[in-house]
C-alpha cells in the first residue's frame, strides 16, 4: 500500500513516499517557492498537482488510484487532538480553530490538506499533529503560573513540539535496548536549529522544554530558548520596538546566531571557535550548558534514565558535543544508562502512524 507523506510550510512542500507495511521509501522531493514572485507554483493546490506528476512522470506510481492514503503533518493540534486523526469536515474546522496559536504552520499544513483533497478526492487523509504526542502531559507541567483566565480563555500552557521525533527515537531506542517501552524511562534530545529534550516515562511524554511556542526551553539557531520575560519588556521599553519586532529579534536573531553574531549553524561556529573568536566559544558554551540544565532537570522528574537519546542535524553530525555530553551524563548516571546517537525520520513516524489509523 503506497502512503504519501506531505509536510508543508508557508512556500514549500516537502514530500516522500513509501510502501507499506514493508516501510520502504519509494521517492523523495521538495516543492519550493510556493507563492513567490517568479515561481510557477501559485499555490499549495498547485504544488501538489507538481509533486504528483513528478511521480507519475518518473514511474513511481502508475495512477493516482495507487496512492491509498495520504499523511499530513499539522504542526499544532492544541488540546483537540491526543492522536492521529483521518481528516473529515469537523477536524478541518478544528485544525482552523487552532491555527491561531501556529499562525505560521497550521494555515500552511491546511493548504496542502485541501490541495489534496481536491487533487486526490478519493483517497484517505490523515493528520498527524507535532503537538498529540504531549498530550499526556499532567496538568501541573503544563500550566504556567500566570492567572488562570489566561489558559480557560486563551488555551495559554505549554504544548511542546518535535513530537513525531521524540516518539520515532524513542520507538528505535526501545528496538536497539531489546526492551518495551513500557518498561523504559528516556531523555530525548532533538538538536537541530531548533532544539528540544523530553523526558519520556514508559512510552508517554511526562515533560518536554519547548512550550506554548517552540521559543521555550534550550538555546537553538536563532530562537533564545529561556529568558527572563522581564528583560524583553525592558528591552522593548529602551528600544521602543513592537510585539512583532521583539518576536522576530527572540526567533530569528537570537540563539547562536545572537551570541556569536556570526552564524546558526553549529559547522560554522565550531570553526571560528577553533580559529580563537570568543563570542564563538560563547555560544558553543552557552547551547551546551543549556542541553545539559534540562538533561540533569529531566533526570530529577524520571528518577533516572534507561537511556538518553541524541538526533537531528546538531545531535548527529557532532561526536565531538556528544562525547562530551557523555562524560557529563556518566558523573551523575549509572552505567546501566546508555546513551545513543539515532538518525531522526520524522516522515516516516508520521508513515507508520498514518497506516496505523487507516489499518484501524
Ligand atoms: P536540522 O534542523 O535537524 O536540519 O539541523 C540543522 C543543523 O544541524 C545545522 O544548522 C547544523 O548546525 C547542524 N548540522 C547539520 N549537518 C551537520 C554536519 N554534517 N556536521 C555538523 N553539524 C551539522
Amino acid at each position: 500500500m503506497k502512503i504519501l507523506i506531505v509536510n508543508c510550510g508557508s512556500s514549500s512542500i516537502k514530500y516522500k513516499l513509501y510502501d507499506f507495511p514493508r516501510r520502504l521509501q519509494l521517492a523523495k522531493g521538495l516543492i519550493e517557492k510556493i507563492g513567490e514572485k517568479a515561481s510557477a507554483v501559485n499555490d499549495h493546490s498547485q504544488g501538489i498537482k507538481v509533486l504528483i506528476k513528478q511521480l507519475l512522470d518518473d514511474k513511481i506510481i502508475d495512477s493516482l488510484t495507487e496512492i491509498y492514503a495520504v499523511g499530513h503533518r499539522v504542526v499544532h493540534g492544541g488540546e483537540y487532538f491526543r492522536e492521529p486523526r483521518i481528516i473529515n469536515d469537523k477536524v478541518i474546522k478544528k485544525i482552523e480553530i487552532i491555527a491561531d496559536l501556529a499562525p505560521l504552520h497550521n494555515p500552511a499544513n491546511l493548504a496542502g490538506i485541501m490541495g489534496c483533497r481536491k487533487i486526490l478526492p478519493k483517497t484517505k487523509q490523515v493528520a498527524v499533529f507535532d503537538t498529540a504526542f504531549y498530550q499526556s502531559i499532567a496538568e501541573h507541567v503544563y500550566m504556567y503560573a500566570i492567572p488562570q483566565q489566561y489558559y480557560r480563555k486563551y488555551g495559554v500552557r505549554k504544548y511542546g513540539f518535535h513530537g513525531t521525533s521524540h516518539q520515532f527515537v524513542a520507538n528505535k531506542v526501545s528496538e536497539l535496548l531489546r526492551r518495551p517501552l513500557s518498561k523504559l524511562k528516556l531523555i530525548t534530545c532533538h538538536l537541530g536549529n531548533g532544539c528540544s529534550i523530553t523526558a519520556i516515562n514508559k512510552g508517554k511524554a511526562v515533560d518536554t522544554s519547548m512550550g506554548f511556542t517552540p521559543l521555550e526551553g534550550l538555546m537553538m539557531g536563532t530562537r533564545s530558548g529561556d529568558v527572563d520575560i522581564a528583560s524583553i519588556f525592558y528591552i522593548m521599553k529602551k528600544e521602543k520596538l513592537t510585539i512583532e519586532q521583539m518576536d522576530h529579534i527572540l526567533n530569528r536573531e537570537s540563539g547562536i546566531l545572537g551570541i556569536s553574531g556570526i552564524s546558526n549553524d553549529i559547522r560554522v561556529i565550531k570553526g571560528k571557535a577553533r580559529k580563537g573568536n570568543k563570542f564563538a566559544k560563547l555560544a558553543l558554551e552557552m547551547f551546551i550548558y543549556r542541553i545539559k540544565k534540562y538533561i540533569g532537570a529531566y533526570f530529577m522528574i524520571l528518577g533516572g534514565a534507561d537511556a538518553i537519546c541524541f538526533t537531528a542535524g546538531v545531535g548527529e553530525n557532532n561526536s565531538d558535543i556528544i562525547k562530551g555530553l557523555k562524560k557529563d551524563i556518566y558523573k551523575i548516571a549509572s552505567r546501566s544508562t546508555k546513551v545513543f546517537v539515532i538518525p531522526t525520520d520524522e516522515e516516516l513516524m508520521i508513515a507508520s502512524l498514518t497506516y496505523k489509523v487507516i489499518k484501524k
